[in-house]
């Protein structure tokens, strides 16, 4: 049906623009797009002419008949639309399908619908440009996007989830919190965290460490770059070098940024003879990487080109790896929690077509992330043939409060590396062995680990998140010197407090406070000092009995120890 309306919406824009040139017009997740290429830009102002028309069509409820024609009558047939002579040639097949309804007839395999009429509930959200086959050196065309629904509920109910998914754009409420930057100067994909993002950051990795090392883990830190040489070893100027940035050259040599963690990683295994008794040795890192990515894709802290991974790498014995697997799933189930997160779907890539290892390495691998998926009781799906060349992987995808899905997890087994780096162990025979290795991103990234944060919560962070925890209000200047002294001890018990101490009106400063989802703000004046206690009022304007700042501070520190 979807699909379906995006010929729908062709054939409307086709009567109001007869020189229109067609791109393509897929469905997509909950609607579907058409790319034009127009005499004149269109305006939001068009979207409900196009509608309308599209509602006509809809009414007339017109066939969509499938024919096969002919290259020599395709190419007759679209000899005015230059983007379709461009997709007959590219087809290999003799005989090529066509759809028609109306006055439109596109080059396309469907299926559709039987008629215009079947498409019930549908509207169009918006116009963006888009680079023809999504390449800048390609002509820029005009991208019509729409959804559709079966019933009016459901569509209703799709653009009440997109008002409050804008609400909670991290870009926006980067911004309005004052947590991130990704200046233009700097150039695209890069970012820079404030103090308030910071504070966030530095929250989550003292989490982050004290939760790996408390689980058998030990940190490694390793350089931004790194020599040709280990790059060829690890293949990753092979199969990878797309995606890495240009060397740069260094007394004659020339050095790579690192596009991933796991060279130093193996370096660091090989500076030892490790005998089995060693294993398993888990290493993590957070991780700074840099990875090309075209200017077009960049999204404020989901599609980045300098990112911090929290890597690991696992390395242990063959008959180790079940039992890691598992423990790796269980501490990743484990970290997400603490986040608030609770609802997952696991997703298992296997063997593509292209890969290296034994069939039974395979086997073995992809059965044993089958085994610790069925024991944690995990809804999973399998990625037939969507695995790495160098072994299958598990990915989580964590939902947020909106019901959305986000990638973060992967846990991959890599039977690559360890041959590449020919890393050995010295088992119980007195033979050298090769080790297995798993990598794992729990997760994932730090900035779309953020962007997820903040979008989940609407900026609105549990308390041991929050950048800024409790606001200190004084009412007039001649309470700003107890205010102080409440930051002061507030401080001193690690609770992250601050004196807002511009002398506008009270009311203001909360209004001020509660904008920015600072959760606690006390009030302090007359009455407070001399009765020795204060007031608070959570961000979402509950006000809380008066009381001693000591029984206040009791409930924040419980609070913050409890991550809620
Ligand atoms: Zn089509
Ligand atoms: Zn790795």
């Amino acid at each position: 049906m979807r699909h379906s309306a995006s010929h729908v919406m062709a054939e409307a824009v086709l009567s109001l623009f007869p020189d229109v040139k067609f791109g393509i017009g897929p469905a997509i997740e909950d609607g579907f797009y058409y790319d034009f290429d127009l005499p004149r830009t269109l305006t939001p102002d068009d979207l409900p002419v196009i509608e309308e028309k599209m509602r006509e069509i809809i009414k007339a409820d017109l066939p969509f008949s499938h024919r096969e024609i002919t290259r020599a009558e395709a190419r007759k047939l679209f000899a005015s639309q230059p983007y379709k002579l461009e997709l007959i040639k590219e087809i290999p097949d003799e005989k090529l399908g066509i759809y028609e309804q109306g006055k439109f007839v596109d080059l396309c395999r469907g299926p559709h619908v039987n008629s215009t009429g079947e498409i019930k509930a549908f509207k169009l959200s918006n116009i963006a440009g888009a680079y023809w086959r999504g390449n800048e050196r390609f002509p820029m065309l005009q991208r019509i996007y729409g959804t559709a629904f079966n019933t009016q509920k459901e569509l209703d109910e799709h653009e009440t989830l997109i008002e409050e998914a804008k609400k909670r754009d991290h870009r926006k409420l980067g911004k309005e919190l004052d947590l991130f930057l990704t200046p233009e100067e700097i150039g695209g994909g890069l970012v820079i965290y404030t103090p308030r993002g910071g504070r966030i950051r530095t929250v989550v990795e003292d989490f982050w460490r004290q939760e790996h090392f408390a689980n058998g883990y030990e940190i490694l830190y390793t350089p931004h770059i790194g020599l040709s040489n280990l790059w060829q070893t690890s293949g990753h100027l092979d199969f990878y070098q797309e995606n890495m940035y240009s060397p740069i050259t260094i007394d004659e040599q020339e050095y790579y940024l690192k596009p991933m963690n796991c060279p130093f990683h193996m370096l660091a295994y090989k500076s030892q003879i490790r005998s089995y008794r060693d294993l398993p040795l888990r290493w993590a890192e957070l991780g700074t990487v840099y990875r090309y990515e075209r200017s077009g894709v960049l999204l404020g802290l989901l599609r980045v080109r300098g990112f911090t991974q929290d890597d690991a790498h696992i390395i242990c014995t063959p008959e180790q790896v079940n039992s890691e697997l598992s423990e790796v799933l269980r501490f990743s189930l484990h970290m997400w929690q603490a986040f608030g997160f609770h609802k997952y779907k696991v997703y298992l890539s296997t063997k593509p077509e292209k890969s290296i290892g034994t069939k039974k390495m395979w086997q073995d691998a992809e059965n044993a992330l089958r085994t610790v998926i069925d024991e944690n009781k995990l809804d999973y799906e399998v990625d037939e043939g969507g695995g790495a060349f160098y072994g299958p992987k598990i990915d989580l995808k964590i939902e947020d409060a909106l019901g959305r899905e986000w990638q973060m997890t992967t846990i991959q087994f890599d039977f690559n590396l360890p041959e590449r780096f020919d890393m050995v162990y010295i088992g119980a025979d007195g033979q050298e062995h090769r080790p297995y290795m798993i990598h794992r991103a729990l997760l994932g990234a730090w900035e779309r680990f953020f962007g997820l944060l903040i979008e989940h919560y609407a900026g609105a962070f549990p308390v041991w998140l929050a950048p800024v925890q409790v606001k200190i209000i004084p009412i007039a200047d001649r309470h700003i010197e107890h205010a102080r002294k409440i930051e002061k001890k507030m401080k001193s018990r690690g609770v992250r407090a601050e004196v807002d101490d511009r002398s506008e009106r009270m009311n203001l400063k909360i209004r001020q406070a509660q904008l920015i989802k600072i959760p606690y703000m006390l009030v302090i004046g007359d009455k407070e000092i001399a009765d020795n206690y204060v007031s608070v009022r959570r961000r979402n304007g509950e006000q809380l009995p008066a009381q001693p700042l000591a029984d206040f501070l009791k409930m924040l520190t419980k609070e913050i120890a409890d991550k809620v």
